[in-house]
């Protein structure tokens, strides 16, 4: 469904990405670990044409999609909750939602309708619809901009850091969420540094080191491999 070849990025002189190749397949949930700076929500900006890829393209079913823009990969099916959350602070729960679908182009109606099923996922946000998302709690953030992301129904669901500041009961029910996600057929790429976490919630997963991929393959064999766990699962 998604295959990335060869993928390079800059931030002026300094290389963030040199030569990823990535592939995922419908129905899939894959995770992307690696530590600080190792280019994670890079690879997730280019997707999402945040950031203008140097080199290597992005194909979509097969089809070029390598530097279109934000919007565009919103209509073609992908949707980002960025690191950090990125809530819009003195917006309403609800007009943060809005904001998700705005490159759809949707009727009253359907934005309603969709605003309905993220609450249905997140009755916590139905509860505090009206409250301005600056006051929520950091869980409740999340929850928020993983919503906003939902509000496109996309086909593939870029998940940058959920459990980033987040208290760990909070990030339980967060990852339940994801589960359910993937478990419902969204494809999902996760981004962690919990590798562990991530690992446990995916079906296979890329390590991602000063800019290139290490290592990959099943969760599940990688939980056991010597170089991800002496890396980042505190055993040799
Ligand atoms: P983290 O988990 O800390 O966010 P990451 O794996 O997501 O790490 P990136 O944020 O993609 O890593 O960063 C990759 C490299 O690109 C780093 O060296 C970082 O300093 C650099 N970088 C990221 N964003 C910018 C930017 N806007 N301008 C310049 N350099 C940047």
């Amino acid at each position: 469904m998604l295959k990335i070849n060869n993928l390079t990025a800059h931030y002026g002189a300094a290389q963030a990405l040199f030569g990823v190749d990535l592939e995922i397949s419908t129905g899939e949930t894959v995770a992307l670990v690696g530590a600080n700076g190792a280019g994670k929500s890079t690879l997730l900006k280019c997707l999402m044409g945040l950031v203008k890829p140097t080199g290597g393209e992005i194909l979509l079913d097969g089809k070029p999609v390598t530097g279109k823009n934000p919007a565009q990969m919103v209509r073609l099916g992908l949707a980002l909750s960025p690191e950090g959350r990125e809530v819009f602070p003195e917006l309403s729960v609800r007009e943060n939602l809005q904001l998700g679908a705005i490159p759809l182009k949707l009727s009253k109606a359907e934005e309603a309708e969709r605003i309905e099923e993220v609450f249905d996922r997140f009755p916590k946000l139905r509860e505090r619809h009206l409250q301005l998302a600056g006051t929520l709690s950091g869980g409740e953030q999340q929850m928020l901009a993983i919503g906003r992301a939902l509000m496109a129904k996309p086909r593939i669901l870029l998940l940058d850091e959920p459990s980033l500041g987040i208290a760990p009961i909070i990030t339980d029910e967060i990852f339940a969420i994801i589960h359910q996600l993937s478990r419902s057929g969204t494809t999902i790429l996760l981004v962690e540094q919990n590798a562990a976490r991530a690992l446990s919630g995916s079906d296979r997963a890329y390590l991602l080191a000063n800019g290139k991929i290490v290592e990959q393959g099943k969760s599940d064999e990688l939980l056991n491999d010597p170089i991800l766990r002496s890396a980042f699962l505190g055993a040799a």
